[in-house]
């Protein structure tokens, strides 16, 4: 026993192995995965099943106790990790990772909240299905963050984001109560879709514990290609004329720039030019069709011999194995990680229609130039959803502090054109703690209003992720702007 009877209480609801006493073994709850939010937290707590976790959301609301509640650690607002306080209750679903069910005649998935998403691709495969999300930290993101910050990642295009493919939740609320919404229904009209408040809410509304998930028929022939292109013009044609060729079959495309493409080569081992002669842009394109004997290959190599034919790609390779494959994804995949081995860096994640892409990467980066000559745009993203990670690395004659110092600014330019385009300042990795400002500035008043009203309904003790998404001083006015 302890001297302290809140943490008595947690221990008895989740045992000797739910609680993560260790302080070195906490520290990897206790700090994002950008390591920019480093935090101590009164408890890392990893209940075993909805049971627990609504015990443990009901003893920390009797006790006025934060939550934060966190799946793999690996988003990129801030919204995962504690605060520095030492208040904050980590509440991990790591230990909730069961597959409760699959129908194939229901083309559904029932997991609970801590699954990670590889092993729910896995899973869906071993039943000869297809669970499309797809996104490079797949291999430690788990669905409950997966579906709280409504992930994007590189199948979007085709099978559309997480708020896309789930059709029912399971959900702890902040007083402790669980909202059973785990239909596989794919229709149902009666009144608020509640399900679509939890996801992308960021963990403010709710603990997802677990999700009914749509699966779809596993792909019989894939193709990957990477192209060179000259300017992000052509990709927006090319994306175009092979969706006027191919239809549904084009699954990904993903543009990578000059600096992007340089960045990987030069900091990930194992890495190799596609291209014999390096372009200004490339995009990794991958295809699929899940029907017999449809030529895909064929076609696939016939649309883009056309396409260099006509101009709009300068050189292609077309993967010939699935190591091939798996090379060129390997490239874009770890497009992240170069950046973070390269130093400090300033990140965007936007979106814009798609048509105005090539008009944003052109107007943004000028401005950029002329108040900061040298900044590096890392330019790369999921660019058949209008998204873009539009990133800028240090200048070499800089130091770090020089750099950091121009966030701000940097910030207000690319928004700006961002909003000069009506676009979004946050196309898949959230709000967190990253983006308040920006969201305060950009989002309109009337829905910032419906957003905290949301928000004081369903927790009006402000207990579940306090200042993230919205801010603490949100909560409690009647008018946040
Ligand atoms: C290398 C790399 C590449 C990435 N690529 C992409 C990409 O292509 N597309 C994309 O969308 N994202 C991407 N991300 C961001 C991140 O992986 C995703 O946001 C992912 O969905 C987060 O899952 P997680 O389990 O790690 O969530 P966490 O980081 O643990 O949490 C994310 C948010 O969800 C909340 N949360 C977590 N679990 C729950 C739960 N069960 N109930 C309620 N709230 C919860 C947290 O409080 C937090 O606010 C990338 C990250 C990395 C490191």
């Amino acid at each position: 026993m302890s001297t302290d009877p809140f943490m008595d209480a947690l221990q008895q609801i989740v045992g000797p192995h739910g609680l993560v006493a260790d302080s070195a073994d906490r520290e990897r709850f206790e700090r994002d995965w950008r390591g920019n939010y480093p935090g101590r937290a009164r408890a890392v707590v990893r209940p075993a099943s909805t049971g627990e976790v609504a015990a443990v959301v009901r003893l920390c609301s009797e006790h006025h106790v934060p939550v934060v509640p966190q799946g793999g650690n690996t988003g990129l607002a801030g919204g995962s990790s504690p605060d520095d306080s030492g208040l904050e209750v980590v509440l991990s679903l790591t230990r909730m990772n069961r597959v409760r069910s699959i129908s194939l005649a229901d083309e559904t998935i029932m997991v609970e909240a801590g699954c990670i998403l590889q092993h729910v691709q896995e899973e869906a495969a071993r039943h000869n299905r297809l669970f499309p999300l797809s996104l490079a930290a797949e291999g430690t993101a788990t669905i409950g963050g997966n579906l709280s910050s409504n992930a994007g990642g590189e199948q979007v295009l085709r099978y559309g984001n997480a708020r896309d493919l789930t059709l029912g939740l399971e959900v702890v609320l902040p007083d402790g109560r669980v909202w059973n919404g785990l239909s596989p229904l794919r229709k149902d009209n009666t009144g608020y879709d509640l399900k679509h408040l939890f996801i992308g809410g960021e963990g403010t509304l709710g603990v997802i514990t677990a999700a009914s998930l749509k699966l779809f028929p596993l792909p019989r022939h894939q193709c990957t290609a990477w192209l060179g292109l000259d300017t992000p013009r052509q990709a927006i044609d090319v994306l175009m004329l092979l969706r006027e060729t191919l239809g549904d079959c084009v699954t990904s495309f993903e543009l990578v720039g000059r600096a992007t493409l340089d960045q990987v080569l030069a900091r990930i081992d194992g890495t190799r030019a596609p291209l014999a002669e390096a372009t200004p842009w490339s995009v990794l394109v991958e295809v699929s069709e899940t029907a017999r004997d449809t030529r895909l290959d064929a076609r696939f190599e016939a649309a883009l011999g056309d396409l260099l034919e006509r101009g709009f790609v300068r050189d292609a390779v077309v993967a010939q194995s699935s190591e091939q494959a798996h090379a060129l994804w390997h490239i874009r995949d770890h497009v992240p990680e170069a950046q973070r081995r390269d130093g400090p860096s300033i990140k965007h994640d936007l979106s814009v229609p798609i048509s105005r892409i090539p008009e944003f990467i052109e107007t943004t980066g000028a401005a950029l130039a002329a108040t900061f000559p040298g900044i590096r745009v890392i330019c790369f993203g999921h660019v058949g959803d209008g998204n873009l990670h539009y990133n800028q690395s240090k200048p070499a004659h800089q130091s770090d502090a020089e750099f950091r110092a121009q966030i701000p600014r940097v910030h207000d330019i690319v928004h700006e054109q961002v909003a000069r385009m009506h676009g979004s300042i946050s196309a898949e990795h959230g709000i967190g703690r990253l983006k308040q400002d920006a969201l305060m500035h950009y989002k309109s008043a009337v829905a910032l209003d419906l957003m905290a009203r949301v928000k004081r309904a369903i927790d009006p003790d402000n207990l579940f992720n306090p200042g993230r998404l919205l801010p603490a001083e949100a909560h409690h006015q009647g008018d946040i702007r």
